[in-house]
C-alpha cells in the first residue's frame, strides 16, 4: 500500500494483551464508555444529521483503528483525521466508511491518499492546483475559516473557491466545513456570528449554484451547546473521550471516560541504606526509607517537572511520587506500603482497592483539561480494550 509509512507497533505484536504484559504498563480504553458516549450524541441529533468522527492525534490518544471499529459498529457515517497516520491506522482495522482529511498532508502523500481513499480538504486556489496535478481524481471538502484565524479560506473567498473547484472535471466538492473558534479571545457570543457567516455563505454559494451537499460546523462544542449548528453533519472528536465532570452542556448528555486506567509495575522495591551513600537533599528523600521505581517515566507521557501533590495507588493505598521523573522511570514512596514487592500493580489514573486517582485530579494537577490529557497519552504504551463486547480477537485488539 505504501512504504513510506511506518505501521502502527501493535501490528507487530501478537496481541495487545502479551504487549502489555511485555511491557508492564498500559492504557486501558473502556469500550463501553466510547459506544455510550456515541450513543448519548447521537440519540440528541436529528436522524437527518450525519456524524463524521474526529479522530485525530491517533483517536485523542485512545486508538484510531480501535476507536473506528467501536465507532463503525454503532454506526457512525464517516471518520476526520488530520494525519494520514491515523488514516492509516483506520484503513488497517479494516473500516471502509469515508474518511476526510483535515488540512495536513500535501500532495507528496497523493498515492497514499488514493490507495487509502481519502477525501482531502482544499482551503485555497494554490491547494487545488497542487492537489490536482497530484490526483487522478480529487474528492475534497472545501474548508472556510468563519474566525479562527487557522486553515480554511475566509467567507469573502470561499464561493469564488468552490465555483472555481466545481468548474474542473475531475474535482468532485463533497462538502463545506469549519472549525468554530478556540482562541483564548473567544466569547460565547462569537458562536452565533460564526454561524452567521457560514449562513451567508451557504446562501450565496446556493445562488451560484455550488452549495456542496455537506455543510458542517459542530465540534464537540457545537453539538454539546449549539443545537442550531448541526447542519448537515457534525465533527465531533473530544466527546467520544468523555468531558470534565464539571461540565453542564445545553445537550443533556452524560458522558463517560474513555481511558479507564493508566497501569504501570513496580520494577524495583528497595530500603535505602548507607551503603548507597548520602541520601540526596531532595523533598522527600529519607534515610531508610522504602521507595519503590514505576516502568512509566517522562517519556512515557507523564510530566518530566512531576507536579506537586502527584500520586500513585499500590497495594490499594495512595502512595507520594518522588521528583524527579526519569525517561521511563518514575519512584514512589512506599513508607506506607512496606508489603509492596517487584512486580505489583500501580496505577496512575483509575481505581485499585477502595482509592481512585480521577481525570479530573490528573489534568488539574497537570494544569492541562481533558484533551490535555488525553493528549499526554503515548502510542507506544500499550493499549487495552475492555468492555462487555469484549472478544478478545485479534482484529478487536488492533
Ligand atoms: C479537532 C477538530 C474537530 C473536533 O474537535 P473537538 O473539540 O475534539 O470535538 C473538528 N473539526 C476540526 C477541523 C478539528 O480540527
Amino acid at each position: 500500500m505504501t512504504t513510506l509509512l511506518m505501521p502502527s507497533p501493535e501490528l507487530h505484536t501478537p496481541s495487545l494483551t502479551s504487549a502489555a504484559e511485555k511491557r508492564g504498563s498500559w492504557y486501558e480504553i473502556d469500550v463501553d464508555a466510547i459506544r455510550h458516549n456515541y450513543k448519548q450524541v447521537r440519540g440528541h441529533l436529528p436522524v437527518s444529521v450525519k456524524v463524521f468522527a474526529c479522530l485525530k492525534r491517533n483517536g485523542y490518544g485512545c486508538g484510531a483503528g480501535a476507536v473506528a471499529g467501536i465507532l463503525s459498529s454503532e454506526g457512525v457515517d464517516g471518520f476526520a483525521v488530520a494525519s494520514l497516520l491515523d488514516a492509516v491506522a483506520i484503513r488497517d482495522a479494516g473500516v471502509r466508511l469515508p474518511i476526510l482529511l483535515y488540512p495536513g498532508a500535501l500532495p507528496v502523500a497523493a498515492s497514499t491518499v488514493e490507495s487509502l481513499d481519502l477525501t482531502i480538504t482544499v482551503s485555497s486556489a494554490e491547494e487545488l492546483r497542487q492537489w490536482r496535478a497530484a490526483l487522478k481524481k480529487t474528492r475534497a471538502f472545501v474548508k472556510v475559516d468563519l474566525g479562527f484565524f487557522r486553515a480554511g479560506a475566509t467567507p469573502q473567498e470561499v464561493c469564488r473557491l468552490l465555483v472555481m473547484a466545481n468548474a474542473h472535471a475531475d474535482v468532485k466538492v463533497e462538502g463545506i466545513y469549519a472549525h468554530m473558534s478556540e482562541l483564548p479571545t473567544t466569547k460565547p457570543s462569537d458562536a452565533s456570528d460564526q454561524l452567521g457567516r457560514m449562513q451567508v455563505v451557504l446562501q450565496h454559494a446556493r445562488n451560484l449554484g455550488v452549495r456542496p451537499a455537506v455543510a458542517m460546523m459542530s465540534s464537540t462544542e457545537g453539538v454539546l451547546n449549539h443545537p442550531e449548528m448541526d447542519l448537515d453533519a457534525v465533527d465531533p472528536g473530544a466527546l467520544f473521550i468523555g468531558l470534565p465532570e464539571s461540565d453542564k452542556p445545553v445537550r443533556p448528555v452524560k458522558l463517560r471516560h474513555a481511558l479507564k486506567a493508566i497501569s504501570t509495575s513496580l520494577i524495583a522495591v528497595k530500603r535505602i541504606d548507607a551503603s548507597m551513600g548520602p541520601v540526596p537533599a531532595i523533598p522527600g528523600f529519607e534515610a531508610g526509607m522504602l521507595i519503590g521505581v514505576l516502568g512509566m517515566g517522562w517519556g512515557d507521557g507523564y510530566p518530566r517537572d512531576i507536579p506537586k501533590g502527584s500520586e500513585a495507588i499500590v497495594g490499594g493505598k495512595r502512595v507520594r511520587l518522588l521528583r524527579p521523573a526519569h525517561l521511563e522511570h518514575l519512584r514512589i514512596d512506599l513508607t506506607e506500603v512496606p508489603e509492596a514487592r517487584f512486580g505489583d500493580r500501580v496505577v496512575l489514573l483509575g481505581h485499585q482497592g477502595n482509592q481512585v486517582i480521577t481525570h479530573d485530579e490528573l489534568a488539574r494537577l497537570w494544569g492541562t483539561d481533558m484533551v490535555g490529557l488525553y493528549g499526554q497519552l503515548r502510542d507506544h504504551i500499550p493499549r487495552l480494550y475492555t468492555g462487555s463486547h469484549q472478544t478478545n480477537s485479534r482484529e478487536d485488539l488492533k
